[in-house]
């Protein structure tokens, strides 16, 4: 608000409102706060905001941060579409497309509600399975949507976790970065309340979206004449991805195969591999102690895909820049 005319309220106001009474400051105060909140009144504070010297020497002190958190945005978006984020489908409905399906009851009171879908991630079942599902996710799981205990299907899930757990990780760290660089400016609450998306666009941040896209997987049960239907729903996550990898580890090691024996890569063992090597990327050396948001990574040296195996001598702590150059070479 313009200084001149909050000055003139302040004088004015209490003589107006019944002489400089402890009533009529209450009413001052309760004025300035509607005055404040009105949009118009709003929008010019903000202009000011973002057209002030003090904001835009802020800007620039942030610039390096910014541009540093942007190229973590950029790698973020590598993870998601280059990492893979499927595994196993269920046949329910494969053929579906080729029927045509008409609902042909005389009864017509609210009905077809509930209509079957019919999609990968998607098992039409009855009510029970749809319980039991509930109660032995895993289980049902790997029932349902043909996830196989076999080796290249523990391989398939252990990749699926790794790219999930890294994104989970890159998604982490651009937020951490984002509630950093709103520190550092500090803007007055309103802007952060009204003008969030504006306010990022002038500081240069690009904003990612946020969510990780686990695959989902849906147990559903829909009554004949679609007034009923229920669901179960299973996100592979990390703890579930953990727990399923577990599962086959068990079952395949009951086989006596070799790649029963095999060490998983878990949420454990990253952090583990990263206490040994001190928070260090053992490539150029950066640490967590020189850059507080550092995003450091746990690499395969010789990777999956040649047959490198997820124990502490095949795994080294790498920061993102690093990983994200080596690609599939190996480094020692
Ligand atoms: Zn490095």
């Amino acid at each position: 608000m313009p200084k001149p005319l909050f000055i003139t309220l302040l004088i004015a106001l209490p003589i107006i409102l019944g002489g400089a009474t402890q009533n009529g400051w209450v009413i001052i105060i309760a004025a300035l706060l509607v005055l404040a909140a009105n949009p118009i009144v709003r929008t010019i504070r903000k202009n000011r905001y973002f057209g002030s010297e003090q904001f835009s020497a802020l800007k620039s002190q942030v610039a390096s941060v910014v541009a540093e958190h942007n190229d973590v945005v950029n790698y973020v978006a590598e993870i998601r579409s280059r990492g893979s984020f499927e595994l196993g489908a269920s046949s329910t409905g494969q053929h579906a497309h080729l029927a045509t399906f008409e609902n042909t009851s005389a009864w017509n009171n609210r009905r077809d509600r509930n209509v079957a879908e019919y999609a990968p991630h998607i098992h039409n079942a009855s009510l029970q399975v749809i319980r039991n599902a509930s109660q032995e996710p895993i289980k049902y799981l790997m029932k349902y949507f043909g996830i196989k205990a076999d080796p290249a299907t523990l391989a398939d899930v252990q990749r699926v976790a790794d790219d999930i757990a890294r994104l989970e990780q890159a998604v982490g760290n651009v937020a951490e970065r984002e509630t950093d660089i709103a520190q550092m400016i500090n803007p007055p609450k309103f802007i952060m309340q009204h003008y969030a998306a504006e306010f990022w666009s002038q500081v240069g941040v690009h904003l990612s979206p946020i969510d990780v896209p686990y695959p989902r997987y849906i147990f559903q049960y829909t009554s004949a004449g679609g007034n009923t239907g229920q669901s179960s729903r299973i996100d592979l996550n990390t703890p579930t991805l953990e727990a399923l990898s577990e599962i086959l580890v068990e079952k395949i090691r009951w086989t006596k195969s070799a790649a029963g024996q095999r060490a998983l890569m878990t949420a454990r063992l990253r952090k583990h591999i990263k206490h040994r090597d001190n928070y260090t990327c053992l490539q150029c050396g950066v640490s967590l102690d020189a850059e507080p948001h550092l995003l450091l990574e746990v690499d395969h040296i010789m990777p999956v895909s040649r047959g490198g195996l997820s124990v502490p001598e095949n795994l080294q702590t790498l920061c993102w820049r690093c990983n994200r150059t080596k690609g599939a070479k190996v480094v020692a």
